[in-house]
Protein backbone atom coordinates (compact mmCIF):
# COMPACT_ATOMS: atom_id res chain seq x y z
CA UNK A 1 0.00 0.00 0.00
CA UNK A 2 1.13 3.64 -0.79
CA UNK A 3 -0.23 7.05 -1.05
CA UNK A 4 -0.63 7.66 -4.55
CA UNK A 5 -2.36 10.93 -4.73
CA UNK A 6 -3.29 13.73 -3.12
CA UNK A 7 -6.51 16.07 -3.65
CA UNK A 8 -7.09 19.30 -1.55
CA UNK A 9 -10.20 22.07 -2.70
CA UNK A 10 -10.43 24.99 -0.97
CA UNK A 11 -8.47 23.00 2.11
CA UNK A 12 -6.24 26.09 4.19
CA UNK A 13 -4.01 27.74 1.25
CA UNK A 14 -4.88 25.32 -1.40
CA UNK A 15 -8.18 27.54 -3.08
CA UNK A 16 -8.05 25.91 -6.35
CA UNK A 17 -7.99 22.19 -6.94
CA UNK A 18 -4.71 20.87 -6.69
CA UNK A 19 -3.61 17.39 -6.88
CA UNK A 20 -0.44 16.04 -6.52
CA UNK A 21 0.67 12.35 -7.54
CA UNK A 22 3.42 10.61 -5.65
CA UNK A 23 4.89 7.50 -6.78
CA UNK A 24 7.01 4.54 -5.04
CA UNK A 25 9.96 5.15 -2.97
CA UNK A 26 11.00 8.98 -1.69
CA UNK A 27 9.06 11.87 -2.07
CA UNK A 28 10.30 15.98 -0.64
CA UNK A 29 8.33 18.39 -1.22
CA UNK A 30 10.37 21.56 -0.89
CA UNK A 31 9.36 25.52 -1.24
CA UNK A 32 9.71 28.47 0.34
CA UNK A 33 8.70 29.03 3.97
CA UNK A 34 4.54 29.90 4.29
CA UNK A 35 4.06 28.22 0.70
CA UNK A 36 2.07 25.50 1.87
CA UNK A 37 3.69 22.34 2.61
CA UNK A 38 3.05 21.87 5.79
CA UNK A 39 -0.87 22.53 5.15
CA UNK A 40 -0.44 19.05 2.81
CA UNK A 41 0.27 16.99 5.72
CA UNK A 42 -2.23 18.61 8.00
CA UNK A 43 -4.53 18.00 4.88
CA UNK A 44 -3.08 14.02 5.06
CA UNK A 45 -4.15 14.12 8.82
CA UNK A 46 -7.70 15.47 8.68
CA UNK A 47 -8.51 13.21 5.99
CA UNK A 48 -8.11 10.67 7.84
CA UNK A 49 -9.70 12.54 10.72
CA UNK A 50 -8.07 14.41 12.98
CA UNK A 51 -10.78 16.48 15.28
CA UNK A 52 -8.33 18.99 16.94
CA UNK A 53 -8.22 21.74 14.91
CA UNK A 54 -5.15 23.28 17.25
CA UNK A 55 -2.91 20.24 16.30
CA UNK A 56 -4.11 21.14 12.35
CA UNK A 57 -2.82 24.73 13.60
CA UNK A 58 -6.03 26.55 13.58
CA UNK A 59 -8.29 28.16 16.23
CA UNK A 60 -11.38 25.65 14.90
CA UNK A 61 -12.52 23.10 12.56
CA UNK A 62 -13.55 25.79 9.62
CA UNK A 63 -10.27 27.49 10.04
CA UNK A 64 -8.87 24.51 7.71
CA UNK A 65 -11.45 26.03 4.85
CA UNK A 66 -9.69 28.94 2.40
CA UNK A 67 -10.04 32.39 4.22
CA UNK A 68 -9.29 34.47 0.70
CA UNK A 69 -6.53 36.24 0.13
CA UNK A 70 -5.53 40.06 -1.59
CA UNK A 71 -6.53 38.49 -4.93
CA UNK A 72 -9.17 35.51 -4.03
CA UNK A 73 -12.39 35.47 -2.21
CA UNK A 74 -12.97 32.71 0.58
CA UNK A 75 -14.02 29.61 -0.29
CA UNK A 76 -17.37 28.18 1.37
CA UNK A 77 -15.96 24.40 2.16
CA UNK A 78 -12.42 22.96 2.11
CA UNK A 79 -12.03 19.03 0.63
CA UNK A 80 -9.65 16.68 0.38
CA UNK A 81 -8.97 13.46 -0.71
CA UNK A 82 -6.21 10.73 -0.58
CA UNK A 83 -6.00 8.06 -3.10
CA UNK A 84 -3.96 4.83 -1.48
CA UNK A 85 -2.86 1.87 -3.91
CA UNK A 86 -4.66 -1.12 -2.14
CA UNK A 87 -3.01 -4.05 -4.77
CA UNK A 88 -1.57 -5.47 -1.82
CA UNK A 89 -4.96 -5.60 0.07
CA UNK A 90 -3.54 -3.95 3.03
CA UNK A 91 -6.61 -2.08 3.47
CA UNK A 92 -9.81 -4.91 4.11
CA UNK A 93 -11.27 -3.87 0.83
CA UNK A 94 -12.34 -5.39 -1.85
CA UNK A 95 -10.56 -2.72 -4.61
CA UNK A 96 -6.80 -2.10 -5.76
CA UNK A 97 -7.50 1.71 -5.12
CA UNK A 98 -9.18 3.30 -2.42
CA UNK A 99 -9.88 6.96 -2.26
CA UNK A 100 -11.06 8.37 1.05
CA UNK A 101 -12.57 12.20 0.80
CA UNK A 102 -13.32 14.56 3.78
CA UNK A 103 -15.52 17.43 3.45
CA UNK A 104 -16.30 20.36 5.70
CA UNK A 105 -18.99 23.38 4.56
CA UNK A 106 -18.60 26.63 6.68
CA UNK A 107 -21.95 26.14 8.22
CA UNK A 108 -20.08 23.14 10.24
CA UNK A 109 -21.52 20.29 8.33
CA UNK A 110 -19.35 17.50 6.97
CA UNK A 111 -18.86 14.52 5.34
CA UNK A 112 -16.53 11.71 5.01
CA UNK A 113 -16.07 9.71 1.75
CA UNK A 114 -14.49 5.95 1.20
CA UNK A 115 -14.59 5.52 -2.75
CA UNK A 116 -17.41 8.31 -3.27
CA UNK A 117 -19.23 6.43 -0.84
CA UNK A 118 -20.70 8.50 2.25
CA UNK A 119 -19.29 6.98 5.27
CA UNK A 120 -19.08 7.65 9.02
CA UNK A 121 -15.88 8.69 10.57
CA UNK A 122 -15.85 5.04 12.86
CA UNK A 123 -15.65 3.28 9.12
CA UNK A 124 -12.12 5.76 8.10
CA UNK A 125 -10.78 4.95 11.24
CA UNK A 126 -11.36 1.61 11.58
CA UNK A 127 -10.31 0.52 7.46
CA UNK A 128 -6.75 2.67 8.75
CA UNK A 129 -6.29 0.93 12.48
CA UNK A 130 -3.24 -1.25 12.75
CA UNK A 131 -2.19 -0.13 9.14
CA UNK A 132 0.01 2.30 10.59
CA UNK A 133 -1.74 5.20 8.48
CA UNK A 134 -4.47 6.69 11.08
CA UNK A 135 -4.20 9.83 12.15
CA UNK A 136 -3.04 8.89 15.76
CA UNK A 137 -0.33 6.25 14.12
CA UNK A 138 3.50 6.30 13.54
CA UNK A 139 3.79 7.05 9.64
CA UNK A 140 3.18 11.07 9.98
CA UNK A 141 5.69 12.56 12.27
CA UNK A 142 5.18 16.23 12.73
CA UNK A 143 7.95 18.68 13.28
CA UNK A 144 9.08 18.16 17.05
CA UNK A 145 7.10 14.86 17.46
CA UNK A 146 10.55 12.85 17.52
CA UNK A 147 11.50 14.26 20.56
CA UNK A 148 8.39 13.77 22.08
CA UNK A 149 8.18 10.60 21.07
CA UNK A 150 11.59 9.79 22.69
CA UNK A 151 10.45 11.98 25.64
CA UNK A 152 7.47 10.40 26.59
CA UNK A 153 5.61 8.67 28.78
CA UNK A 154 6.27 5.11 28.35
CA UNK A 155 2.26 4.33 27.81
CA UNK A 156 2.45 6.36 25.00
CA UNK A 157 5.17 4.55 23.35
CA UNK A 158 3.69 1.81 24.12
CA UNK A 159 0.86 3.12 21.84
CA UNK A 160 3.04 3.13 19.16
CA UNK A 161 4.36 -0.72 19.26
CA UNK A 162 0.91 -1.83 19.66
CA UNK A 163 -0.39 0.01 16.47
CA UNK A 164 2.85 -1.19 14.78
CA UNK A 165 2.10 -4.86 16.01
CA UNK A 166 -1.39 -4.77 14.63
CA UNK A 167 -3.20 -5.27 17.88
CA UNK A 168 -5.38 -1.94 18.43
CA UNK A 169 -8.01 -3.32 16.78
CA UNK A 170 -8.48 -6.14 18.78
CA UNK A 171 -7.84 -3.50 22.17
CA UNK A 172 -10.60 -1.61 19.98
CA UNK A 173 -13.26 -4.11 19.65
CA UNK A 174 -12.44 -5.48 23.15
CA UNK A 175 -13.04 -2.07 24.95
CA UNK A 176 -16.73 -1.87 22.31
CA UNK A 177 -17.80 -5.84 23.66
CA UNK A 178 -17.14 -4.62 27.51
CA UNK A 179 -19.35 -1.20 27.24
CA UNK A 180 -22.12 -3.80 25.64
CA UNK A 181 -21.86 -5.71 28.35
CA UNK A 182 -21.86 -2.96 30.74
CA UNK A 183 -24.59 -1.68 29.34
CA UNK A 184 -26.64 -5.28 29.13
CA UNK A 185 -25.85 -5.64 33.00
CA UNK A 186 -27.15 -2.57 33.80
CA UNK A 187 -30.39 -2.89 32.17
CA UNK A 188 -30.59 -6.66 33.70
CA UNK A 189 -30.51 -4.44 36.70
CA UNK A 190 -33.07 -2.05 35.26
CA UNK A 191 -35.64 -5.35 34.61
CA UNK A 192 -34.51 -6.71 38.05
CA UNK A 193 -35.93 -3.39 39.99
CA UNK A 194 -39.32 -3.22 37.83
CA UNK A 195 -39.82 -7.19 38.33
CA UNK A 196 -39.81 -6.29 42.39
CA UNK A 197 -42.10 -3.14 42.03
CA UNK A 198 -44.28 -4.79 40.21
CA UNK A 199 -44.54 -8.20 42.86
P1 LIG B 1 7.47 26.60 6.71
O1 LIG B 1 8.54 26.20 5.73
O2 LIG B 1 7.70 27.98 7.26
O3 LIG B 1 7.16 25.57 7.77
P2 LIG B 1 5.23 25.79 5.01
O4 LIG B 1 5.62 25.73 3.56
O5 LIG B 1 5.14 24.50 5.73
O6 LIG B 1 6.13 26.83 5.82
P3 LIG B 1 2.50 26.15 5.75
O7 LIG B 1 2.65 26.30 7.22
O8 LIG B 1 2.03 24.83 5.21
O9 LIG B 1 3.84 26.57 5.03
O10 LIG B 1 1.51 27.25 5.15
C1 LIG B 1 1.27 28.44 5.81
C2 LIG B 1 0.44 29.32 4.88
O11 LIG B 1 -0.86 28.80 4.74
C3 LIG B 1 0.33 30.73 5.46
O12 LIG B 1 0.63 31.66 4.42
C4 LIG B 1 -1.13 30.83 5.83
O13 LIG B 1 -1.66 32.12 5.64
C5 LIG B 1 -1.78 29.87 4.85
N1 LIG B 1 -3.05 29.39 5.36
C6 LIG B 1 -3.28 28.58 6.43
N2 LIG B 1 -4.61 28.39 6.61
C7 LIG B 1 -5.24 29.12 5.63
C8 LIG B 1 -6.60 29.35 5.30
N3 LIG B 1 -7.60 28.80 5.99
N4 LIG B 1 -6.87 30.16 4.26
C9 LIG B 1 -5.88 30.72 3.54
N5 LIG B 1 -4.57 30.54 3.79
C10 LIG B 1 -4.24 29.75 4.83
Amino acid sequence: MFLKRIELTGFKSFADRTELEFVRGITAVVGPNGSGKSNISDGIRWVLGEQSAKSLRGGNMQDIIFAGSDSRKAVNFGEVSLTLDNMDKVLPLDFSEVTVTRRVHRNGESEYLINKQPCRLKDITELFMDTGIGREAYSIIGQGRIEEILSTRSEDRRGIFEEASGIVKYKSRKKEAQKKLEDTENNLLRIHDLVSELK
